[in-house]
């Protein structure tokens, strides 16, 4: 109890301590998001469309983009522009990053969300889609922020990487996607490192998310997983105060950060937790 205790007290002073957040420096700000079409990057664009950005979003469904753009407009983003492509070519990361740059005339966000599809169950030994899943959730994020970094000097911007409390501990059902996260998170995590020694201009916020209402989650663990979902608006928007605040990390909700120190501190107890909320009969 004591543990916990003084866990939740140095959660609360940490969340005390953090700079404050300014709405008037997103105004103009030029970001782009990945993943805009559906789910929390959707949600994403239009809180940064609310608060007067100029936003690039991209994803592979264009018709769909378009759709999500004029909405930004129509809720106040300075520019609103789309991008289709498919983070699993070779060349569309680099496309897109020169796309925004160009538009936006430099770069003060890049916010890497996008994640390609899996399924969720046992592990089916698939080792092709693990090798498919990490070019879309992973080496098109390492090749988006090489490709961004420069831009993000010159602008004192942001990468925003929107991660998991599955890269942080193992979940069943996700060996494909946890995978990709925890690769996610220790390159992103050396990144922070390495920028700060260097001295450089660029923050890195990495995002730890619980499990959120999107309808692609929601669709594969309705009926097998019994824990909350949280409100995509609201894990969107505290992605973007995380990147505009240029804080090293999130977690979203609040008791993701709990979990990830006591599944070391009590491994077992938190195991059983885990298989504890999945319905599964073998
Ligand atoms: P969604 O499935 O709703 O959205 C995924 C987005 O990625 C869509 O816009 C999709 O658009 C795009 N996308 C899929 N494949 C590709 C591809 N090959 N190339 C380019 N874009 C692609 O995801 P969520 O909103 O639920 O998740 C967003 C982020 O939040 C992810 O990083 C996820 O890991 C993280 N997260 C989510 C949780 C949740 O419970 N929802 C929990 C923890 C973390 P299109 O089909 O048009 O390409």
């Amino acid at each position: 109890k004591v543990l916990v205790a003084s866990v939740c007290v140095a959660y609360v002073a940490v969340k005390w301590t953090a700079p404050r957040f300014n709405a008037e420096s997103l105004r103009g700000a030029r970001v782009l998001v990945t993943g805009a079409s559906s789910g929390i990057g959707e949600q994403m664009a239009y809180h940064y469309a609310r608060f007067g950005a100029q936003i690039v979003i991209t994803a592979r469904r264009e018709k769909v983009l378009q759709q999500v753009a004029e909405k930004c407009l129509s809720l106040g983003a300075q520019k609103a522009l789309y991008i289709a492509a498919n983070m699993g070519n070779e060349s569309d990361p680099d496309k897109v990053v020169d796309f925004a740059v160009e538009k936006l005339g430099g770069l003060d966000y890049l916010v890497l969300n996008h994640i390609g599809s899996t399924s969720f169950g046992m592990w089916d030994e698939d080792v092709e889609h693990i090798r498919s899943l990490f070019k879309v959730n992973f080496f098109s994020y390492v090749q988006m922020a090489k490709r961004a970094l420069n831009a993000l000097e010159q602008s004192k911007g942001s990468v925003v990487v929107v991660s998991s409390l599955a890269g942080k501990m193992p979940n069943p059902f996700t060996a494909p996607y946890t995978s990709t996260k925890f690769a996610l998170n220790g390159f992103f995590g050396v990144l922070q490192h390495e920028l700060s020694m260097k001295k450089s201009n660029v923050s890195i916020s990495i995002c730890t998310l619980g499990l959120i209402d999107t309808e692609s989650a929601m669709r594969k663990v309705r009926g097998v997983i019994d824990a909350p979902a949280y409100p995509a608006t609201e894990a969107a928007l505290n992605i973007i105060i995380t990147g505009a605040t240029r804080q090293p990390e999130l977690y979203y909700p609040w008791f993701t950060y709990i979990m990830t120190l006591t599944k070391d501190w009590f491994p077992s107890v938190t195991n059983y937790v885990v298989q504890s909320t999945y319905k599964y009969k073998p």
